[in-house]
């Protein structure tokens, strides 16, 4: 696997390398399973895969998250060799921004809703990172990870709205055995927040094998008491919403997607699941 740290470097190699697809995986690192699906699915699609490690700092509304983001670079390059990876991208920041550059996009109500409530600005500095690297590596096809739902909603329409030329292929969460989707924020879970976590995808998978369109107030409001009721779990938000507009889901919606997002202890979780 080639590692490159500077955009030059990047630059440089795509110039010789003509007639070939590449595929690219955005990522902050500390890989799990669900990363390496990813590098998989681009595999099957594209000719080269290159997969970027980069923990932005202008998507970390809290200074702590950001300081505390797990950082294992030997064992992050070990796996992504192991899966047969072409090309890591792993810049500094100061590769990646200037001292007090600005980034604005309007996506209207889509940065505010779910996450973005939670997470003032994330959305933005997601943006401003991913326009980055669609810049530097020009990817053909870009893979982001269900896990992620909203994020891949506000990419595609950043993508739309600049006219990007790449095409964005969402792909399916990775779990553990017991359920929980994988994560990097996983490793700071201690076993007993990790056990009280498994309640956000059983609840998630209670939702969808007991949906009935009829009543989903009914049917939210029994998931939030489910989460709430969890010790060692403090609920953000269970939605139940529209899969194309996050907008709650009605009686018409035909795509319906339930998201989650939690504090196990100090760790802050998501997940989502798409119920019909
Ligand atoms: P991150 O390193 O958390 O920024 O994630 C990088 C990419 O991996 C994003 O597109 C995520 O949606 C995706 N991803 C994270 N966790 C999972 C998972 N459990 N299954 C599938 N994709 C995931």
């Amino acid at each position: 696997m080639k590692i490159f740290t500077t955009r030059q470097e990047v630059a440089q190699y795509f110039t010789h390398k003509t007639g070939k697809t590449v595929g690219f995986v955005a990522t902050m690192g500390a890989l799990h399973n669900g990363h390496i699906s990813l590098i998989k699915q681009a595999q099957q699609v594209c000719d080269e895969v290159v997969c970027s490690i980069f923990v932005n700092p202008t998507q970390f509304n809290d200074p702590k998250d950001l300081e505390k983001y797990p950082r294992p670079i030997a064992t992050d390059i070990a796996m992504l060799e192991q899966a047969g990876c072409d090309i890591l991208f792993n810049p500094l920041v100061s590769e990646m921004y200037d001292d007090n550059e600005k980034w604005h996009l309007n996506i209207g109500e889509l940065e505010h809703l779910l996450e973005g409530k939670f997470r003032p600005g994330h959305y933005q500095g997601v943006m401003q990172v991913v326009n980055k690297l669609f810049n530097i590596i020009k990817p053909d096809v870009a893979f982001f990870g269900q896990k992620d739902y909203q994020q891949f909603m506000v990419i595609s329409k950043m993508v739309e709205l600049m006219q990007m030329p790449v095409k964005l292929i969402m792909c399916p969460i990775e779990r553990e055995t017991d359920g929980l989707a994988m994560s990097s924020r996983n490793v700071h879970l201690t076993a007993d927040d990790r056990q009280h976590a498994l309640i956000l995808s059983k609840t998630l998978s209670w939702v969808k094998a007991n949906f009935n369109s009829d009543n989903i107030p009914q049917l939210q409001q029994q998931a939030e008491a489910m989460i709430n009721t969890e010790p060692g779990i403090v609920l953000e938000y269970f939605e139940i919403v529209d899969g194309d507009t996050l907008f709650p889901a009605t009686h018409q919606t035909q795509k319906v997607v339930a998201l989650v997002a939690a504090r196990a202890g100090k760790t802050r979780l998501i997940d989502n699941m798409l119920i019909v």
